[in-house]
């Protein structure tokens, strides 16, 4: 099938490589010249485990990278629109480029064509594209047959490729026999063992999305004030999590105690599906609670900084472990990283910060001009001379590092893990002050 991906991000480079990997050829579209200019260099843009060989594989055979929407458009057989789709300053999803992109595609398709969103959407927006693209055919005089659905993407950063190419459902909104039938044939070729999807009216594949990140934040939020409560009455969150992960109905995934939810998908899209409930006059009440446990996880973090150090931190160094919003990506998205670091830097503190991928990021773009931080390219470099080293990230490099080591570079051997990852017992023996999330 011709396919074109409009949006060459971390979901629509992703969807792209994978469909051409399965014989598909698509291009892939994005507004943004100098990422289509590096792509076109062999250069990926994004950090994501696989993508950079899985592109090399199939560039310039069965894929491809333009900014030239309108010609891809003429030419495709099924469209994605898999633009962003950030939070407005109100918390709603701020649709502007999705609707640029149905006015370009009303604008310029001429034969029949799927416009499939992948985007994260509130319901009803895939029946405006549609009206959006109808009212331009209708300006341009003329008639096309084109059909709408909806095909929210589930696939988690740090594992895309592995997501998308053997998911655990495709869901598919869809209005018509038709839409199903092709929709199935392009992605039959990803579900070997048996299939895996699940089909829905467009609206209801538009909510899952946001149900299904609702529930997973809600997963996080929920451990995340039980580990607070933990601390108050001196239990241990990291057994309480191993004893409730052991129930089948709870299961053991997104119930790690931290320093709250980040990333490009949850917080945007709890804000906006609490915002979508208010507009159609619904008190979300969990949800409402969900984002404010996961806010004030951070600063409770931070306090636990506080109590050690005092509130002035002048003249006091922290290495940062870890900037990205989780493992194995280099997004920096609402990492809670950011707000972490800021409030330290408030207070006076300097920063040293490692991570494996995300520096470039954190320093080009969100933490841009922030003083009192550098960026050390070792690990263990980073700790010289700090007075804590505070691990935010769960990378697997800081499972199991040099405890020795890291206590010859910290000027006082003390670790505060918002990720819980060593034994505290263990670290106690070697000498270091250990500070967690959900213990006391
Ligand atoms: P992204 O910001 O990485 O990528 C979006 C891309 O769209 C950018 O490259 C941008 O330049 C391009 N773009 C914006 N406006 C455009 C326009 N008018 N024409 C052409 N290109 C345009 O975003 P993302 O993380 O890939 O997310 C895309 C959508 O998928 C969002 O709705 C998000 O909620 C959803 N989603 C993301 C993930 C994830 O893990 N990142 C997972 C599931 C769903």
């Amino acid at each position: 099938m011709n396919i074109a991906v409009i949006g060459t991000g971390y979901v629509g480079l992703v969807t792209g490589a994978c469909f051409s990997e399965m014989g598909n050829t698509v291009v892939c579209i994005d507004n943004n010249q100098d990422k289509i200019n590096k792509l076109n260099k062999g250069i990926v843009p994004i950090y994501e485990p696989g993508l950079k060989e899985l592109i090399q594989n199939n560039s310039t055979k069965t894929l491809f990278f333009s900014t030239e929407i309108e010609k891809a458009v003429k030419k495709s057989d099924i469209i994605f629109i898999a633009v962003g789709t950030p939070m407005s300053a109100d918390g709603s999803a701020d649709l502007s480029s999705v609707y640029d992109v149905a006015k370009l595609i009303g604008e310029n398709i001429a034969s029949q064509t799927i416009v499939v969103t992948k985007s994260t959407v509130p319901v009803g927006t895939t029946f405006k594209i549609q009206e959006i693209i109808q009212s331009k055919l209708t300006n341009r005089n003329i008639t096309v047959k084109f059909d709408v659905a909806s095909n929210p993407e589930f696939l988690k950063e740090g594992s895309a490729i592995d997501d998308f190419m053997k998911p655990d459902r495709v869901v598919i909104g869809v209005s018509s026999d038709f839409v199903l039938q092709k929709m199935k044939e392009l992605y039959s070729p990803f579900f070997r063992t048996h299939d895996r999807f699940i089909t829905m009216d467009v609206r209801s594949a538009e909510m899952t999305k946001y149900a299904a990140n609702a529930m997973l934040a809600t997963k996080i939020s929920f451990i995340n004030e039980i580990a607070n409560i933990c601390e108050k009455v001196g239990a241990d969150a990291n057994q309480v999590r191993i004893g409730i992960g052991s129930d089948k109905r709870i299961g053991y995934s997104f119930i790690y105690p931290g320093i709250g939810y980040g990333g490009t998908c949850f917080p945007k899209d709890i804000a906006a599906l609490k915002k979508i409930s208010i507009d159609n006059g619904y008190d979300p009440v969990l949800i409402s609670a969900v984002e404010n446990v996961n806010y004030n996880q951070k600063k409770l973090f931070v306090n636990k900084v506080i109590l050690r150090f005092g509130e002035n931190l002048k003249g006091l160094i922290f290495t940062i472990w870890g900037l990205s919003f989780k493992p194995e990506t280099d997004d920096m998205r609402e990492a809670p990283s950011i707000y972490v670091i800021k409030e330290l830097v408030k207070r006076g503190a300097k920063i040293k910060a490692f991570d494996p991928k995300a520096m470039k990021e954190a320093e080009e773009h969100y933490l841009k001009g922030l003083d009192n931080i550098t960026y050390i390219e070792s690990k263990y470099k980073a700790l010289k001379n700090a007075d804590a080293m505070i691990l935010l990230t769960e990378w697997k490099e800081f499972r199991s590092p040099d405890f020795e080591e890291i206590k010859m570079q910290l000027k006082t051997p003390v670790i505060i893990d918002g990720r819980n990852q060593y034994k505290s017992l263990d670290l106690q023996e070697k000498g270091f002050e250990y500070y967690q999330v959900g213990r006391n």
